[in-house]
């Protein structure tokens, strides 16, 4: 088994208390650092919801039977099914920030029932019905929407088969001049916001301890492991690290995770007439073909456009990206060549979210050993596998073997990216060019 081993780092701990994450990886080959994350930017999902309630930071020490780390989807729902599945288990959720506040709530919210890369088939429609079944058990209304009427959209005419829909069709239906055609097709969506408070919330009613503000920082393995965080202690038979995208930069697979960064613009409520130009009544969901550089569009329930462009790699996995002026223009540029009616329409909400990417498009998940899991690694369609694998998570720890385990890929099934520095030459290098010959 291979796994990152984490180094104390003396004396950090006073200064951890006022930082979100901490993270030390000795095989980096760097100096202890102390890498900061600062206060993330709420999303539009989150900004037009109530806002959930708040948890305390852990300050003091406890004893548990599983600890998870990471309150996103994966996290919650993995300490939701162990504490259902056996509630007499005390189960502790230690979140760096606000529960939810990672990609979880920052998505497109599109719901795939497939894993990405793969064709659909039993298992994962059996992982889409778990996401609903939690919604009916919980009563929880996360706006799902099924059989939306989505386009597949190419700027380059594809190899294959011509597109169903030619680039004049598209000039009248959705106010876009770019692409040479589309194919369409159907998905489901749903409110992230309102699935992340959900989870919340039903977290909380079975019992789940849970904490903000509580960064682990530091991971002591034994007959028991102990996770320790700036104002307290945890320890705990099985541990679950439910971390996503912000895993490399904590020392935990990041020779096996790329960190994707994308950034998302909403504008205000469209007017009737723009309504109708942007088409999204009738294509409510659009994403682009090609690789890393693609683009998504949505409507709101209150008619707002929404655009997701992708920002690049950043070096050593890094989990921020400051939106300078040129990257608000690059931004701006890359929705006006695609809808240029939409120049003089204000945004009014824009955030920054990762992605984790692996190279078979398949989250690293399963043991680390015997009492460590983990789920990571969603490649920027978790909405629904996330669910899925906390609870076959939750399965496993609880004893119960499902025929579905058969889709837990640890670190050992997957193929590592190369390099370091040069992984990011690399792969700006690409994303850089995709986006000179694209736009
Ligand atoms: C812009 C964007 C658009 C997307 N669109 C879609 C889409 O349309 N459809 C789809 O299916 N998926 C989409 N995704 C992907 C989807 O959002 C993710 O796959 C999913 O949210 C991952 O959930 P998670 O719980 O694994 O990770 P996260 O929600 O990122 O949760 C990980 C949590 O771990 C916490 N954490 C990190 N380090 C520590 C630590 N040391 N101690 C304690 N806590 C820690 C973080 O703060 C974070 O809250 C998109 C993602 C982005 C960014």
């Amino acid at each position: 088994m291979k796994f990152r081993r984490w180094v104390r780092f003396a004396g950090a701990t006073s200064a951890a208390a006022a930082l979100p994450l901490v993270a030390i990886d000795r095989l980096h080959l760097r100096k202890p650092v102390i890498t900061a994350e600062p206060e993330r930017g709420t999303s539009f999902w989150m900004a037009t919801i109530p806002t959930p309630p708040r948890f305390p930071h852990l300050d003091e020490d406890i004893e548990v039977d599983v600890a998870v780390v990471g309150g996103g989807f994966t996290g919650m729902a993995t300490a939701y099914y162990l504490k259902t599945g056996d509630p007499s288990l005390r189960v502790v959720l230690l979140e760096a920030q606000r529960l939810g506040s990672g990609s979880s709530s920052r998505n497109s919210g599109g719901v795939s029932p497939r894993f990405r890369g793969h064709d659909p088939d039993d298992r994962s429609r059996h992982a889409y019905d778990l996401l609903k079944r939690f919604g009916e058990t919980e009563e929880i209304d996360f706006g799902l929407q099924e059989n939306v009427p989505a386009l597949y959209l190419h700027h380059r005419m594809p190899r294959a088969n011509a597109p169903k829909i030619t680039g004049e069709q598209l000039a009248r239906e959705i106010g876009s001049r770019y692409y040479v055609g589309a194919d369409a097709t159907s998905t489901n969506s749903l409110h992230p916001g309102k699935l992340v408070a959900g989870l919340i919330q039903a977290n909380a009613r079975v019992g789940v301890d849970l904490y903000e503000y509580s960064p682990v920082v530091e991971i002591e393995r034994g007959r028991t492991i102990t996770l320790i965080t700036p104002q307290g202690r945890v320890r705990a038979r099985d541990v679950v690290l439910a971390t996503n995208a912000y895993s490399p930069q904590l020392g935990i697979v990041p020779e096996i995770v790329l960190t994707i960064h994308h950034r998302v613009l909403v504008t205000r409520p469209l007017t009737p007439t723009e309504w109708e130009m942007s088409g999204l009544e009738r294509w409510p969901l659009r994403f682009e073909s090609g690789g890393y550089s693609t683009h998504t569009v949505r409507s709101t329930a209150d008619r707002r456009f929404f655009f997701r462009h992708v920002l690049g790699h950043r070096a050593f996995e890094a989990p921020d990206w400051e939106i300078d002026s040129r990257a608000r223009k690059a931004g701006q540029r890359e929705l006006l060549r695609r809808y240029p009616w939409l120049e003089d329409v204000p945004i009014e909400f824009e955030w920054h979210g990762i992605t984790g990417r692996t190279r078979d498009w398949w989250p690293v998940s399963g043991q680390l050993d015997e009492h460590l899991y983990l789920a990571v690694g969603f490649n920027g369609s978790g909405v629904m596998p996330t669910h899925f694998f906390g609870y076959l998570l939750a399965n496993r720890i609880l004893g119960n073997e499902l025929p579905e385990h058969a889709l837990l890929r640890p670190p050992e099934m997957h193929r590592r990216i190369p390099g370091k520095l040069s992984r990011h030459l690399v792969f700006q290098g690409w994303i850089n060019f995709r986006k000179l010959r694209d736009g």
